[in-house]
């Protein structure tokens, strides 16, 4: 009985496995296939791939300052395929890096297309994942991006997890002095979840780092959190840099947060990762009631 039930549970488990195998591979195939069709670079229309961008927002202001790109895949037949479903494939195969010199370039050229149209000046930042930064030419590929799209380099950031930098630590930082030297920005993403050690982070040409969500979540509620977010706030000015909280839902989180001392915030309370015709808009309404202020205060 008991051998039967293992069998039977083996062979439930294989064809698990057998499936999801196959459906990595159809993802894989379906991935290749839609960046071809993309041509390397930013791509009218048709492209299946597609970049949203949350706002970051300054907690003491209220401004608007810059974005981050977050990309879709609309499948034709699957729908909107998250990237936590497709990236760590991406990863495995390789493909991230096709795949995320689409991301700089796009996001690089749409950045530099809300300045011609002449709304105020926005940073983007772009996830870079582990193999990606770790590519020889990642460096060249980001001075191209900003080359081809006349992007300045000061609106540019990139997004790098600890994990990221810690696989080989000293070429790692070899290559953030690299980017920084561009005058491209570099902030630590999900800080606080991966296993870089303080004497490592000292070293980090970074200007920026990102409370994980993770934090955030029960952040009204946990002294643990609570505890977690107010020493990472401190401990990011005391290295002269910024810290952005992800994942910001209530009011209770951003009153904690502002209370804190935290610089910057992004999450659904804001806003929602969303087209770039909508940032446009959040843009425009925000140069207008700049511009209603600065009125009233001359009247
Ligand atoms: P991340 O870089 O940490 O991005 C933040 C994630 O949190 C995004 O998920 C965003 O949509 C989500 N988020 C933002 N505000 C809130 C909130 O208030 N509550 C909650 N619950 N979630 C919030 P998304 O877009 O699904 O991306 C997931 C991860 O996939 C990203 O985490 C990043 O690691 C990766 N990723 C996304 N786009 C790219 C890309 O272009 N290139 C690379 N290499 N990785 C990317
Ligand atoms: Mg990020
Ligand atoms: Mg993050
Ligand atoms: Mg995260």
């Amino acid at each position: 009985y008991r051998a039967k039930e293992n069998k039977n549970s083996f062979q439930f488990y294989a064809s698990e496995m057998n499936a999801s195998m196959e459906e990595k591979l159809v993802l894989l195939e379906g991935m290749r296939s839609a960046l071809d069709a993309c041509n390397g670079g930013p791509c009218a229309g048709a492209c299946q791939f597609q970049l949203l961008y949350q706002p970051k927002v300054d907690l003491r202001s209220g401004r608007l300052f810059g974005v981050e790109a977050l990309i879709r895949w609309n499948h034709p037949e699957h729908g909107q395929i998250s990237p936590l479903r497709f990236i760590g494939l991406a990863e495995e195969s390789g493909l991230i890096v096709p795949l995320g010199d689409w991301v700089l370039r796009t996001a690089c050229a749409q950045v530099e297309a809300w300045r011609a149209a002449g709304l105020p000046e926005l940073a983007v930042s772009v996830n870079v994942s582990a193999r990606q930064f770790e590519e020889k030419r990642l460096v060249e590929r980001i001075a191209g991006a900003l080359r081809d799209s006349g992007l300045a380099p000061r609106q540019l950031e990139v997004e790098v997890t600890e994990s990221a930098i810690m696989r080989d630590l000293g070429r790692a930082v070899e290559k953030m002095r690299e980017i920084e030297a561009m005058g491209v920005a570099l902030s630590i993403d999900d800080f606080g979840t991966g296993y870089s050690s303080l004497s490592a982070l000292k070293s980090f040409p970074i200007s920026r780092l990102k409370i994980d969500k993770s934090f955030v979540a029960d952040l009204a509620h946990c002294g643990d959190d609570q505890a977690i977010a107010m020493a990472v706030i401190s401990l990011g000015h005391k290295l002269g840099l910024r810290v952005i909280a992800e994942g910001v839902e209530t009011e209770e989180q951003r009153a904690f947060l502002r209370a804190n001392d935290c610089d910057e915030m992004q999450g659904y309370l804001y806003s929602r990762p969303v087209p770039p015709e909508r940032i446009a808009e959040l843009l425009a309404g925000q140069a207008q009631s700049a511009a209603g202020a600065a009125a009233m205060e001359t009247a």
